[in-house]
């Protein structure tokens, strides 16, 4: 080595450990703004504040404490369980100490293949200057701070590093790029398989140059076979010993007249083991704009779709979608100049545009995609950054703009994440009551909630859930929304009736996997199948003959109710999917829910916003122009030994509206009659069970437990 080189090395090895650091240090803000808040931790640590980041917990605790159970839907076999599982078991620190930090120092590690793209153009301060503003701009940060313990983590990780080689290899037609870039493409599809789209769209930029600037150079060909080979729809123990065998034949100097065979037999196997279907899934979807028909057969019902609770994504505003890639909308428009001009200068950036595609498509696939974008456009802006400061007349000048440039394009981002205070997904007062039920239930019973919180619950309880953050279709929602939107003893029967059935489910999928595709059983929603099974043609009916006295399916395992308090602000989603005629897809009327934490007493009057007023002495409610009279006015309290009082005062029997006062949450609701008597409001609000259905398990003011009884 020259003194040079090694003073170049050395130079990286420091930038590298500089924007590592700051990228580590910015993610601690969160971690210090909160360190006291006792509400906000378990264990003694603080708690994640994504509830996806529990479904990894969930497959990585399950892991070490080699726990395979069926149906159970743990990823004990996701890369993201295994990883942390892996980090959880050698180091020396608690396992929600692991969880926790896990995003900070993957997602740093983007510093690096940045720099090293920037050391290939021989512009290190652009590199540095790239990997401090991509490691804090907004969007990734919001996806990869301390406590999101998500896919994301590696996500941009992997493909800045599949960049990198790409670009080395072209650069320096050196062998060992062929090996890096095949085994980053086995590492990247391990971490996320949908991981297809921008692999191909890499493969398609090589092969686009190749054969347009550069069609006599094997070189290309040979990376282009190998990173098919590690593409191909295989398991990655079989993908692996092919690129091996792959790279082994390139090697050799008497085998290169066969590298044409390779590369052809490589994309045979990729379209043979259908590694286009994919790809090609998603152009009839996008592009064809295909429609997938819905079935033939069966009742067919009709769901209400969660994606209509979404809100139409529809026109993402231009200053949200810069401010995500960049911070700040000066710096995106200065990042595109930059990123044009980068690649005029440097051609070989132009393989970088995939992932700038991929961001741009958060206007039509949503705001997570700009993530893609973030480190490709910071190259932009940093680039623009030495390029002016190469003006200055001094050296020492150059440095200090860089400096004085560079703070200007990280403060927003800075400002962004001390700011940015996202609240832990749960706080200690609900895990404490879900860590206290995981020791009452049995790993096989079903804890039923709403899906948002399906995975803490699995996290936290060890038990078995009907519907969860991947698991929350129109049809799975259905009897979970109806259960907490009906009365008890209706509820306490679909209850009964959807566990069993989802079971059910399970045995008949477990015994189809082993029949032809004639032969295997057709299952259609848990509803329809109940619906046939009680000899009903019209669901409706089916329903209705629940408020009677029919027999339920055979008890194979206990059901516990976990109601948050904190749902009470979902609850007009939650009733939104039962809240239709499943024979017609037609909506119902809209129950009446209103929920005031912001109130005026006036003497008698009490307003309680949006035109909503309460007047307590004619005991009657006005909601906008309309006045009603009110059928209960109820006061709810918890008292020194956290007993819930309440004092319920009837005045007009035949009326519809209620009005409940809950002193200890500062909050009023005013609800209809069906909500009043729904399962939700009178366990969790007003703890008035029917002794013969539900029994008590564990209550605290922030959420309450109830067993099935029947
Ligand atoms: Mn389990």
């Amino acid at each position: 080595m020259t003194d040079s080189m090694t003073k170049e090395t050395r130079l990286t090895l420091i930038y590298i450990l500089i924007a590592f650091t700051f990228s580590v240090a910015m993610r601690m803000i969160w971690y210090y703004n909160f360190i006291d808040v006792e509400a906000f931790k378990f264990n003694g640590q603080l708690m994640i504040n994504t509830n996806d980041g529990y479904v990894w917990a969930e497959g990585a605790r399950d892991i070490l404490s080699g726990i395979n159970q069926d149906n159970d839907f743990s990823p004990i076999t996701s890369a993201a369980s295994r990883l942390t599982a892996l980090f959880a078991y050698i180091l020396p620190f608690s396992f929600e100490t692991v969880i926790l930090f896990l995003p900070v120092f993957l997602s740093s590690l983007v510093v690096i293949p940045i720099i090293l793209i920037a050391k290939g153009l021989d512009n290190l301060e652009m590199g540095l200057i790239t990997a401090l503003l991509a490691s804090i701009a907004w969007s990734y940060y919001n996806r990869t701070m301390i406590g999101y313990l998500d896919t994301d983590m590696l996500n941009i990780v992997l493909p800045m590093f599949l960049l990198w080689s790409i670009i080395w290899a072209i650069k320096t037609n050196e062998d060992k790029y062929l090996i890096i870039t095949a085994l980053d493409v086995l590492i990247y599809r391990w971490w996320y398989p949908q991981s297809y789209a921008l692999e191909f769209s890499f493969f398609g930029l090589i092969l686009f140059y190749a054969l347009i600037w550069d069609r006599k150079n094997l070189y290309n060909y040979k990376l282009l076979a190998i990173m098919m080979f590690a593409m191909i729809n295989l398991d990655g123990f079989i993908r692996f010993p092919l690129v091996l065998a792959a790279y082994y034949i390139f090697k050799q100097e008497k085998l290169q007249k066969y590298i044409y065979y390779i590369l052809a037999i490589s994309i045979v196997l990729f379209f043979y083991t259908g590694g286009f279907n994919p790809i090609w899934g998603k152009l009839k979807i996008y592009v064809f704009k295909d429609v997938v028909s819905a079935g033939e057969e069966g009742l067919k019902l009709h769901f209400y779709s969660v994606m209509q609770t979404v809100r139409e994504a529809g026109h993402i505003p231009f200053e949200t979608f810069a401010n995500r890639i960049s911070g700040h909308v000066i710096t995106f428009v200065l990042s595109i100049i930059g990123f044009v001009y980068l690649a005029y200068r440097h051609k070989i950036m132009l393989f970088a545009v995939p992932m700038i595609g991929l961001g741009f498509l958060a206007s039509v696939g949503g705001l997570r995609f700009t993530i893609y974008a973030v480190p490709i456009l910071a190259f932009g802006a940093a680039f623009l950054i030495t390029e002016i400061s190469r003006f200055m007349p001094t050296n020492k000048l150059k440095y200090l703009s860089m400096i004085a440039f560079a703070m200007a394009i990280l403060y927003p981002n800075y400002k962004h994440i001390e700011e940015y205070r996202v609240p832990t997904v749960f706080n200690a007062d609900e895990v404490k009551i879900l860590s206290e039920l995981g020791s009452v239930a049995d790993r096989e019973d079903y804890v039923l909630s709403w899906w948002d919180y399906g995975y803490p619950i699995r996290y936290y309880s060890d038990v078995k859930t009907l519907i969860d953050g991947n698991k929350h279709l129109g049809y799975m929602n259905f009897p979970v929304s109806f259960m907490l939107t009906q009365p008890q003893n209706i509820a306490a029967k679909m209850a009964r009736l959807d566990v069993e059935y989802t079971e059910k489910a399970f045995k008949v999928q477990d015994k189809n996997k082993n029949l032809e595709t004639s032969k295997k059983v057709k299952l259609f929603s848990n509803i329809e199948e109940m619906t046939k099974d009680y000899g009903f043609s019209d669901t409706n009916d089916f329903l209705l003959s629940l408020e009677t006295d029919i027999k339920l399916a055979d008890k194979t395992r206990d059901i516990y109710f976990y109601l948050p308090f904190r749902m009470l602000n979902i609850y007009p989603t939650v009733n939104m999917f039962s809240n239709i005629d499943l024979m017609t897809g037609e909506m119902k009327q809209q129950p009446l829910f209103y929920i005031s934490k912001m109130f005026k007493q006036e003497k008698n009057i009490l307003n309680l916003g949006r035109g909503v007023v309460f007047d307590l002495q004619k005991q009657s409610i006005k909601l906008g122009n309309k006045e009603l009279p009110v059928k209960r006015f109820v006061t709810t309290a918890y008292d020194e030994n956290m007993k819930l009082q309440k004092d319920i005062k009837v005045s007009s029997s035949m009326a519809d509206i209620s009005v409940i006062y809950m002193k200890n949450y500062n909050t009023f609701l005013v609800i209809d009659e069906k909500i009043y008597n729904s399962l939700y409001v009178q366990l969790m609000i007003l703890e008035e069970y029917d002794k013969s259905l539900f029994e008590e398990v564990l209550l605290n003011p922030h959420a309450k437990v109830y067993k099935l009884k029947i």
